[in-house]
């Protein structure tokens, strides 16, 4: 397969790397990383308390332009919650894609909810809003706001958000969010569905897990929607060890993301006092530290990281054989993993043979959602085209150059 030796011999070149194993994602630190480690070790708060977990917070919301950040321990805890802040309980249904990391679906079933799978747009990837809105009107009717009686499980302290009631007219169950994905950092069009989901007067929460460093238009992935949430997993563009955080531009949300996710304790200094059934999804200090030296680090990353797309797309330009996926018109990708699409599946599983086998790691898309045991038996629409990226994309090696 002379394509893909040249191919090898080509990612071999641009990580200067002439035999070693050849990751597709892997995190690279320098002496800043350690020395704020290190300053968290010596100040003794490496857990639930300290100035980093702040730091961080600021940092982030400086930096995505929100108007708070709220770290956590990881990026499906982030999911879980800000899903349960928009009012999703069990027996509810969230509208989701099928084409994603089983995250996505796992945070929605964690509150006893089930996921709905609507198929994704070809070249973002991402939840498609034309789909969205087919399924909706297809399936979906509205009830009256009178007619539906509130089934909180626990008593709710705060105000719940108020939503036009929309339910899936066969299973009987109520449409509580649209959850959509950036996938490989590009963002899908969120302003499509979030004007959708506003028609429909339904919550949107975006899974930017993979998009720190994304934009479409002006605006961060993760602030289009009513909430959204980052992680920082050892392989995504900048990482913590585990980590994750919820995003918004409402400062209510966030102190109610704060609150949900420190136990719900009631600010005293000496008293244990809480008002709900809170979780323990901090971020240790320990995290943060590290958190805030990636995040100092991430301009540069991300510069790096377009280079490396660049440098691909140049590649494939000028070869039949292969589409890199550009990052979609009017937005800016963070490249998190750079992505090509092959012929069909047999040339994607031939890819995929001769690069792992040279010891260059590249991976297929993950399986799709509702071909998982736990979620074989969800609501679907259409799954057209998170079928057909699935037969033929191809993530690549994407690290930064250490
Ligand atoms: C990484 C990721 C998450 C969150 O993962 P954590 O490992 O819990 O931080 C969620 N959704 C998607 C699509 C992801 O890629």
């Amino acid at each position: 397969m002379e394509k893909y030796s040249d191919l090898i011999t080509f990612i071999r070149q641009l990580y200067r790397t002439p035999t070693a194993h050849l990751p597709l994602h892997a995190p690279t630190f320098e002496q800043r990383d350690k020395d704020y480690v290190m300053d968290a070790i010596d100040s003794t708060f490496v857990s639930s308390v300290g100035e980093y977990v702040n730091r961080f917070e600021q940092d982030l919301a400086a930096f995505t332009g929100a108007a708070r950040a709220v770290a956590t321990v990881n990026g499906t805890c982030a999911l879980q919650t800000a899903l349960k802040l928009v009012g999703v309980e069990s027996n509810d249904e969230v509208i989701t894609q099928p084409l994603t990391f089983v995250a996505t679906a796992n945070a929605i079933a964690h509150l006893g909810a089930a996921p709905v799978f609507v198929d994704v747009d070809k070249d973002t990837m991402g939840l498609s809003p034309d789909a969205l809105e087919t399924w909706l009107k297809e399936n979906t009717e509205v009830k009256a706001k009178a007619k539906v009686k509130t089934k909180n499980s626990q008593p709710q302290p705060y105000p719940q958000p108020q939503y036009q009631p929309v339910f899936n007219k066969h299973t009987g169950r109520r449409i509580a969010a649209i959850l959509p994905m950036h996938t490989f950092g590009h963002p899908c069009r969120i302003e499509q569905i979030v004007a959708i989901a506003k028609a429909w007067s339904i919550p949107v929460v975006e899974d930017a897990a993979e998009a720190i460093g994304s934009w479409s238009r002006q605006t961060h992935c993760g602030l289009f929607g009513d909430l959204g949430i980052l992680s920082f997993n050892g392989n995504k563009t900048i990482t913590c060890g585990g980590g994750g955080a919820i995003l918004t531009r409402d400062n209510t949300l966030a102190a109610r993301a704060k609150h949900l996710t420190t136990t719900a304790k009631i600010p005293h200094p000496w008293e244990f006092d809480h008002d709900e059934i809170g979780y323990n999804y901090r971020l240790p200090n320990l995290n943060a530290a590290l958190a805030c030296a990636q995040l100092e680090r991430l301009p540069d990353i991300l510069k790096q990281k377009r280079e490396i797309a660049r440098a691909y797309q140049a590649f494939f330009a000028f070869r039949d054989w292969g589409q890199f996926m550009a990052e979609p018109h009017d937005t800016q990708s963070n490249y998190w993993l750079c992505t090509i699409a092959l012929a069909d599946r047999a040339a994607r599983d031939a890819l995929l043979e001769a690069t792992n086998n040279a010891g260059v790691m590249t991976r297929p898309a993950w399986n799709l959602m509702p071909d998982l045991a736990m979620y074989a038996a969800c609501v679907s629409g259409s799954l057209d085209n998170a079928r057909w990226l699935q037969d033929r994309i191809i993530n690549l090696p994407s690290s930064v150059r250490s």
